[in-house]
């Protein structure tokens, strides 16, 4: 199976850079599909002063300018989606369907950063002198740089790189060294759509190495990270040493409430579609199930057949509808949270072991009655395995629901349409689905609370993120 070539995008040249190369692996086979070039600090610092220069041309474009170069760079994703489809799914597993409904939400991202740059409105308020005009105007933020997480090659990356162009920023850009090839193409798009050079970098290496570079740097003024929360903390860390703004999009572990009155059989296929997803490597993905008593039974049976319904195998098969984790060093996390649960009590309904002994599939797992106290209930799994506890009165659930220290999307199903309302306002999130788990569209504001970070991607949010406000104060004109 061919998988491009890889090189960074440096300046507007595709390059090899001067570091060593790594091997990206396949999940689904544990081949290797290709070398990855990766960046010394004197590229590092090529591709930051680039950016610098890269800024001064693109924010000096109009928004109209910049949206038609958008659009092209659109257009291009969408004339080679099987392609960069299946290079998705060859470096990170998920069944190319997936990939190619991730890739159609980066089309609508692009269009959307690249239309609402056009409405990048300032005011003009009413002055308490006479003869002064206040204008507050906004202006993109300058060059900026990002690090992204995996799970989503293609939506991860063009969060950060068309919130910034639509913006009118720059960015520099260092991908998963694990999902490289989607990012490249991404990147492709732009530059073939003529963003000036500069205006999109892209790099790789040890991820240690080149966030601290890039962040020591006083050109970037943003930094935008998609990750861990002990990573967060790491580069917010080394970001405020240059006071440079910060959207944050860490993990979360988004607790399920099913109430008595809801549709439990709609409940249980419905979470259990979004759970099995991307093998649940998402940080939206349900994580953590509470059942309410009486029809606890009834919604551990329909998920356990969901769960067993779940086709596993490689992601290029037709059919297949969860692949494998992204590399061997979540097997072993799976395995813990499974038997940490056990060894408290929980119960091993389905799954709770790895698949055969090449590619690193993972069965899904369905554990019940699991503790509080077990692992999973508190640390996010990131992968294809359920916990779920029974649970009394909506006080005591969101109590549970409310109790970890990320808050980045929560769910609940009731057909009480007081009792949403009420759960709407006192889940403790950045997202928050009732009856639903469609929580994340190029329009709506997508971003967590407390440890899931802060800022948000999507929506007018998401583009303000990389804009700055300037008050002009004139008198006598
Ligand atoms: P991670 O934090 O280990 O890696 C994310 C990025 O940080 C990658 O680019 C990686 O190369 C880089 N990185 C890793 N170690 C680093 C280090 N020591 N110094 C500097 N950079 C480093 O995250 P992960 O485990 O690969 O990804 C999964 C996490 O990402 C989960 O917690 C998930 O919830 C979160 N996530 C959040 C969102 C969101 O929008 N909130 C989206 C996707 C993933």
């Amino acid at each position: 199976m061919s998988y491009p070539e890889l090189d960074m995008l440096i300046d507007g040249a595709w390059t090899k850079g001067s570091g060593a190369p790594m091997d990206v692996i396949n999940p689904a086979t544990e081949e290797v599909l290709g070398s990855l070039p990766t960046a010394t600090d004197a590229d590092l610092d090529a591709a930051v002063e680039a950016s610098q220069r890269g800024f001064d041309a693109w924010s000096a474009m109009t928004a109209l300018e910049r949206q038609k170069i958008m659009e092209k760079a659109a257009r291009y994703i969408e004339d080679n989606v099987d392609r960069i489809a299946r290079d998705c799914t060859l470096e990170q597993g998920k069944p190319v369907l997936e990939s190619k409904l991730e890739l159609g939400f980066v089309v609508d991202a692009i269009r959307w950063y690249a239309e609402e740059g056009k409405r990048a409105y300032g005011r003009l308020i009413p002055s308490r002198f006479p003869g002064t005009r206040l204008i507050a105007t906004k202006e993109p933020v300058g060059p900026t740089c990002a690090f992204v997480a995996w799970n989503f090659p293609g939506v991860n990356v063009i969060r950060k790189i068309a919130g910034a162009l639509g913006a009118g920023c720059s960015i520099v850009i260092k991908p998963s060294e694990e999902t490289p090839a989607t990012a490249i193409a991404l990147a492709r798009a732009f530059q073939e759509a003529g963003v000036p050079d500069g205006t999109v970098n892209v790099v790789f290496g040890d991820p240690a190495a080149v966030s601290s570079r890039v962040l020591a740097s006083d050109i970037p003024r943003k930094m935008s990270f998609t990750g861990s929360t002990a990573i967060g903390k790491l580069l917010a860390r080394q970001a405020s040493e240059t006071l440079k703004r910060c959207t944050m999009e860490l993990g979360g572990h988004a607790p399920v409430l099913v109430f008595d009155d809801a549709d439990v059989g709609t409940a249980a296929k419905v979470a259990a579609a979004a759970k099995f997803r991307n093998a649940g490597q998402v940080c939206i993905s349900p994580t953590r199930f509470y059942v309410q008593e009486s029809v606890y039974g009834d919604f551990v049976d329909a998920f356990e057949a969901a769960t067993k319904a779940i086709k596993v195998g490689n992601g290029l098969e037709e059919g297949v509808q969860m692949g494998p984790l992204v590399a061997d060093r979540r097997l072993p996390v799976m395995q813990g949270f499974v038997d940490d649960a056990v060894s408290r009590g929980a119960t091993l309904v389905t799954g709770g072991k790895r698949i055969g002994n090449q590619g690193y599939f993972y069965e899904p797992t369905l554990m019940k009655d699991v503790p509080e106290d077990a692992a999973i209930m508190n640390d996010e799994p990131f992968g294809p395995v359920v916990p779920v506890a029974s649970f009394g009165t909506e006080e005591e659930v969101i109590g549970r629901a409310n109790k970890v220290k990320v808050g980045l999307a929560s769910y609940a199903f009731t057909g009480d349409g007081e009792r949403a309302n009420r759960l709407g306002r006192k889940l403790n999130a950045g997202l928050v689905g009732i009856n639903s788990m469609s929580v994340s569209t190029p329009e709506t504001p997508f971003g967590g609370v407390d440890e899931s970070g802060y800022g948000s991607e999507g929506g007018v949010e998401g583009l303000d993120a990389f804009l700055r406000t300037k008050l002009v104060s004139e008198t006598g004109v």
